[in-house]
């Protein structure tokens, strides 16, 4: 391989920078599932921006869009001023993703990325419920803000804090424990119990599937009992959907699988489509307490998101097509996975729709792995407390061969690392 010329960014790049130390590259052009260098080396994209390139790189539907808007002098920057972009959008939020649905959901437009979403999300229950405590999971990740970190469980993240971080109880996420002791048996005692020094939370926030947590899938039933033991007790459920939203377990949301109603839900990552960015949150409308700019941010018009937004919502969600191809995609995943874990000890795999970790008993496999497939022309990433799983989220779009070409390589890599 050819060493990339890095000198800028190793000399005046902040020592903040990461992505950039595990894919030595630098990166030029892209489109779909692939990145190409500056020399013209292509990479298979196993990791879509972290979920945010789920309909891949310049989508061509998208990228037409956007030119067009672009050209006829669309409005660029509207703060939170009407525009036919943002009219058009939330037209198509109503009719494709809320009414089919049965969804009743207000829409906030906060500042365009996910830690603003949930940020507003946390705000809006505490005002709601006069309330000032969350509860959260463990092994959660919802953003770098203070209030985000507040909530999220990573020691080094919530280090990056430098003063404490307030108002937020972990508790035990689906799986935590062994396996014998009852779901929400803790949480239900300290929430029911007086003396348990817990204060009545203002709201729950959780992830269906957490991604930079290491792939946990919660289950259906744990999700729903989740859900019923939060309305009994007037607590709001917020589902943070910034990354497992926008189709990447299969439908729209994440959480539709589990028939539940969350009362706030986060939107980032993807639902720009094009990778522009752009956030929601969406909320029952009797939670709509907000004074008017009582959570505002100078970005929150960013109107070629809405562009690419409006147009991925069309083409890709007004039939069933995608979410239908994410589920045979996933399975093909999941059975290429089982066949690199059954070969080797100590790998285990666990996913849903286009979202699969593949995890080792000895963690440090796992970045070797994602080490020895970026050499050989993939991009995937680790995540997970230790960094034990590689972590897979191809763009939904990704074609079947290329899934393979790139899950082959994965095979290779763990065939080298584990051998
Ligand atoms: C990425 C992510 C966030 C934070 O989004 P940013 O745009 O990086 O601020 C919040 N929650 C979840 C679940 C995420 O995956």
């Amino acid at each position: 391989m050819i060493t990339p010329e890095t000198t800028i960014f190793d000399d005046l790049e902040s020592n903040v920078r990461g992505y950039c130390r595990s894919w030595p590259a630098v990166f030029e052009t892209a489109q779909g599932a692939w990145l190409r260098d500056e020399n013209g080396r292509d990479f298979l994209d196993f990791f879509a921006g972290a979920g945010a390139l789920n309909y891949g790189h310049n989508n061509p539907v998208l990228k037409t869009a956007l030119i067009d808007y672009l050209t006829g002098d669309g409005v660029t920057h509207g703060l939170d001023m009407s525009t036919v972009a943002k009219r058009k959008l939330l037209e198509t939020v109503r009719d494709t993703l809320l009414a089919p649905r049965g969804l009743d959901y207000k829409v906030q437009f906060p500042g365009p990325t996910g830690a603003n979403a949930v940020e507003a999300a946390l705000k809006l229950a505490r005002k709601v419920t006069g309330r000032q405590s969350i509860l959260s999971f463990t092994n959660a990740f919802h953003g770098m803000t203070l209030g985000a970190l507040s909530v999220t469980g990573n020691a080094m993240k919530r280090a990056g804090a430098g003063v404490p971080l307030h108002h937020a109880t972990p508790m035990p996420y689906d799986g935590y424990f062994d396996g014998t002791t009852a779901d929400f048996q803790w949480m239900e005692r300290v929430l029911d119990d007086s003396s348990s020094g817990l204060d009545r939370p203002a709201a729950v926030i959780v992830e269906t599937v957490q991604g930079e947590g290491g792939v946990n899938l919660a289950r259906a039933e744990w999700l729903r009992h989740l859900a019923s033991l939060c309305s009994a007790r007037g607590i709001l459920l917020i589902v943070d959907d910034v990354q497992m939203g926008c189709g990447r377990t299969g439908p729209f949301f994440s959480f539709e699988a589990a028939g539940i109603t969350p009362d706030i839900v986060t939107l980032s990552k993807s639902i720009g489509g094009y990778g522009l960015p752009m956030a929601l949150v969406l909320f029952k409308p009797e939670h709509d307490v907000w004074s008017p700019g009582e959570h505002n941010g100078t970005f929150r018009g960013n109107n070629p998101s809405f562009v690419t937004a409006q147009v991925a919502l069309e083409h890709y969600w007004s039939d069933d097509v995608l979410e239908k191809s994410t589920g045979t995609k996933g399975k093909r995943v999941a059975a290429a996975l089982n066949d690199i874990a059954v070969a080797a000890p100590g790998i285990s795999t666990r996913g849903r729709g286009l979202v699969h970790g593949l995890v080792f008993d000895d963690a440090s496999q796992a970045g070797k792995v994602c080490q020895v497939a970026f050499e050989r022309g993939l991009l995937a990433e680790t995540s997970g407390a230790s960094d034990e799983v590689v972590k897979l989220l191809p763009p939904l779009t990704i074609a079947d061969d290329e899934l393979d070409h790139g899950l082959r390589i994965l095979g290779d890599a763990v065939e080298t690392v584990c051998s």
